[in-house]
């Protein structure tokens, strides 16, 4: 039993964290600035960090992550990173020469106060930044927030330093909560059903879901491109996907540009899509294709054909609130009991939005709801499957219940870049999936009389 300490006696903490549901602010920062074609995300802070931050994003997707850092050493700590921050946008031109250079922040660099707006802006005096490229920047000091925190805050900066306000074009915005290459890919596919001109920010698709080609590309041809995020301020409308890691950038286009917006959850399951599809038929006044309502229909058809091995199972469920909120949802319209749901992102609607889904469950959200909280609710109330990234896999393992691996990050297993799990063709994944492990499960634990082979 690996986690043979867990207790079954819950208590109240505040001043310690066990075994995390969330990672750190820049995780989520050098993630959304991935998703701009030709970017080279850049750590101001020491190497340990941007290393960390690497390594995680290359593990889950199981492609090189590149990343410039700062290189903070001692005397960085008490003087301050700005000598490293000039000389490295300098040396990040003259090497790899990429389109734009997108900053976030580390703990240390936020403790000492590096003003790395004004660092910038020396950078460009001292003619270190060549025409034509851009220089961003964003505040991500981990020790509040998490990964979908820096996530929103890099992609709040992307639209407020790059976005130009211009005459409107017949085109919307799609604004990205955290969410895989496949589900970007699958936004886009949405979109060219529609037949409609959109932007979609960031796209790491192409990115970070490339084909071998024998040939390395620092910059992949994937990525949302300058031009195209300077016209965001030109489009008619926004669609944010996700409370927590897309509203704050639709309101500073809005502010900034008088793009108007509408908040939408990540269109995971039945609801969640319907709403997004009728969204984006409304603001762009073309009719929701046929394609698209087929794909719904083949949907229910397998969740009705399927629905005796669903009905009644209880799932435990950890990961970030903009998936969580319509996968809870989509779950409980599947006939699954949401019985145990942590986050460890903060945010004051968390918990009063799932309670209005699943008024039964226990639900907590922020940096006391842990690994340890959920496996001391799951000791106590036993479920039937497990959601959420690879940290639970010790769970999975100590009670004996089948996983569903979903989320970030996934270090032990691939598909979840390629196979989107967002829309009608990612709901009947997610189905699929959750039918094979209680199926499985259903079989390995059938006495041999019992055993079927049609099910
Ligand atoms: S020091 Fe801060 S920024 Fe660096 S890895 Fe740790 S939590 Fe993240």
């Amino acid at each position: 039993m690996l986690l043979r300490h867990t207790s079954t006696e819950v208590m109240e903490r505040q001043a310690v964290t066990i075994n995390p549901a969330k990672t750190c602010q820049p995780v989520g920062a050098m993630y959304a600035a991935l998703g701009i074609h030709g970017c080279l995300p850049h750590s101001h802070g020491s190497q340990g960090c941007c290393s960390y931050h690497r390594t995680v994003l290359t593990r889950h997707f199981k492609e090189p992550v590149m990343a410039a850092t700062s290189s903070f050493t001692e005397g960085s700590a008490v003087f301050g990173g700005q000598s490293n921050l000039v000389q490295a946008i300098s040396t990040i031109f003259t090497v790899y020469n990429p389109d734009i250079v997108a900053v976030h922040t580390t703990c240390l660099s936020e403790t000492i106060g590096d003003d790395v707006k004004q660092i910038i802006s020396a950078a460009g005096d001292e003619g270190k930044i060549p025409e034509g490229k851009k220089v961003i920047y964003t505040n991500t000091p981990s020790y509040v927030g998490s990964h979908i925190t820096g996530y929103s805050n890099m992609l709040n900066s992307i639209v407020g330093q790059l976005a130009v306000k211009g005459p409107r074009k017949d085109q919307v915005n799609v604004l990205c909560g955290w969410m895989e290459p496949s589900d970007m890919r699958e936004i886009k596919s949405i979109l060219k059903e529609f037949h409609v001109k959109g932007v979609v920010l960031p796209d790491v698709s192409d990115v970070l879901d490339t084909p071998l080609t024998g040939k390395h590309d620092i910059f992949p041809k994937g990525g949302t491109t300058l031009p195209e995020i300077a016209s965001m301020g030109s489009s008619k409308h926004t669609l944010a996907l996700g409370q927590w890691g897309a509203e704050a950038a639709a309101i500073t286009l809005d502010s900034k540009c008088k793009v108007p917006f509408t908040t939408l959850q990540i269109p995971i399951g039945i609801e969640a899509t319907d709403n997004f599809v009728a969204e984006l038929s409304r603001v762009t006044g073309v009719p929701v294709p046929e394609s698209l309502k087929a794909e719904r229909g083949r949907l229910l058809d397998m969740i009705a054909d399927m629905n005796q091995y669903l009905y009644n199972k209880k799932v435990a469920l950890w990961g970030d609130p903009d998936t969580l909120i319509p996968l809870v949802k989509f779950l409980r319209d599947i006939n699954l009991v949401p019985t145990h749901i942590v986050s460890g992102t903060p945010g004051p609607t968390f918990k009063e939005t799932i309670s209005s889904i699943v008024p039964l469950a226990n639900v907590k959200n922020g940096a006391q709801a842990d690994m340890f909280l959920l496996h001391q609710w799951i000791k106590n109330e036993k479920v039937d499957l497990l959601i959420g990234n690879t940290y639970g896999k010790y769970i999975a393992r100590d009670e004996d219940t089948p996983l569903l691996r979903h989320g970030f990050p996934i270090l032990d297993r691939v598909g979840h870049s390629y196979f989107p799990s967002v829309g009608y063709k990612g709901a009947m994944r997610i189905v699929e999936k959750i039918l094979g492990l209680l199926m499985d499960r259903q079989d390995r634990d059938a006495p041999e009389s019992k055993v079927e082979l049609t099910m």
